[in-house]
């Protein structure tokens, strides 16, 4: 059984029916709207480092293949990082030195090309020309209804998990529907671990990371209408939050340049990015708050703090805002949550913001493990 039908769960899922087994997925809700459909829909690959990047990479053959098998849209489109000050455009060269062929340096006039921006901001930037884009409103409901579709595959919706006890080699699963029994259970119910296993989450340091994200219109293009942008793009902001980029010595002068010149995109932990979305307009993001129980109030001040920083990156005007929203994903000071926490039970969770970018890598390492 998989509890959670966000991108964690259903890659465990995929993987599982795979393998030949039978597996049924149990989801509160009548359809994922949890983390796996509120973000960026990037896969971050390239930046990442350790087996974060191994799992990235192992996932990107994955997505490929599923975007093709559950038919949703996919964009190899790379990321561009644009830099504005010429500490950021060290780390990308030492960034580059590290990840063979997978990341081109680009001037000033390159960037240009490929992203809109203000020519008296850009110093030059890179692009990293393994990631890819897919929209996650359409690509997680696609998985999970391909998924359905297999052989051996049972998905329940609308049916809460409440616990777990422990029989002789099998679990009791008690849900809001009645008990299932199980002979094995995957727990990827994101930062929803410590809502069944307090002690566990605790351990592990694990947090609600909230971050506030809106839909702004494109700029206009040359035809008039939103103006095409293929690659996401990152920003300074970037440099300070992937792990790929950590390795640079120059990462700290960006952080005190940033801090110096624009602190309130430190203290709110921004992480300055976009992706265009198939309909031409923008996800635009985020800001970061961490914290058990996060509250429930969402500060204008950061939405335009976002607004007013995109403008300038984009070297455009007001953008118009189409939506707003909150996303919520597990963090920990380890990237992974995998551990047992009874016979039977695995507790997996990305507890890093990066669950589109790896969890397709990750679920089978965990399967080969479990079962
Ligand atoms: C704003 C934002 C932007 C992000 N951008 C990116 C990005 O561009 N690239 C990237 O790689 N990652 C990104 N991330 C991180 C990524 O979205 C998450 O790591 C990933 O979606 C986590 O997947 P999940 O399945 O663990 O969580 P979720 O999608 O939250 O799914 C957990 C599911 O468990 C279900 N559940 C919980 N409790 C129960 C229960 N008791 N019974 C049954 N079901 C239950 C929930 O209803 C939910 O559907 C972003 C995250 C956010 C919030």
């Amino acid at each position: 059984m998989v509890v959670g039908a966000g991108i964690v769960g259903l890659a465990h899922a995929v993987e599982a029916v795979g393998r030949g087994l039978s597996v049924l997925v149990v989801e509160r809700d009548d359809r994922a709207v949890g983390a796996s459909v509120r973000n960026f829909g990037h896969g971050c690959f390239t930046a990442q480092d350790g087996t974060a990047l191994t799992y990235a990479f192992a996932a990107r053959e994955r997505w490929i293949q599923l975007a093709k098998e559950a038919d949703f849209w996919l964009r190899e489109s790379g990321t561009v990082v644009v830099a504005r000050a010429d500490d950021e455009r060290q780390v990308l060269e030492d960034f580059a030195h590290g990840r063979d062929g997978h990341v081109r340096l680009l001037d000033r006039d390159q960037v240009l090309d490929r992203v809109p921006g203000d020519p008296d901001e850009v110093v030059g930037g890179a692009f990293l020309s393994q990631d890819i884009r897919v929209d996650p409103r359409e690509a997680v409901p696609a998985i999970a209804r391909w998924y359905a579709e297999q052989r051996g595959a049972h998905l329940a919706w609308s049916t809460t998990v409440q616990g777990f006890e422990a029989g002789s080699g099998v679990t009791l699963v008690r849900t809001s529907r009645g008990d299932v029994v199980a002979t094995k259970v995957i727990l990827a119910v994101g930062h929803d671990v410590d809502r069944f296993f307090p002690d566990t989450a605790t351990a592990a340091g694990i947090q609600r990371c909230t971050l506030q994200m809106l839909r702004v219109d494109a700029p206009e293009g040359a035809g008039g209408g939103p103006r095409e942008i293929d690659p996401a793009i990152f920003t300074g902001t970037s440099l300070l939050r992937y792990d790929g980029f950590r390795h640079s010595p120059a990462t700290a002068a960006v952080r005190e340049r940033l801090r110096a010149q624009h602190p309130a995109l430190i203290d709110a932990a921004v992480n300055l990015m976009v992706t265009q979305r198939p309909d031409g307009t923008l996800t635009l993001g985020d800001t970061h708050a961490y914290a058990t129980t996060p509250g429930p109030f969402h500060p204008e001040a950061l939405d335009a703090l976002l607004l007013t920083e995109a403008a300038r990156l984009l070297g455009t005007g007001p953008l118009t805002v189409r939506e707003r929203w909150q996303g919520v994903y597990a963090s920990a000071p380890a990237p992974f949550l995998d551990v047992t926490p009874m016979p039977g039970v695995r507790a997996v969770s990305v507890t890093s913001g990066i669950g589109m970018t790896t969890a397709l890598g990750l679920a089978p390492r965990v399967l080969d493990s479990f079962l």
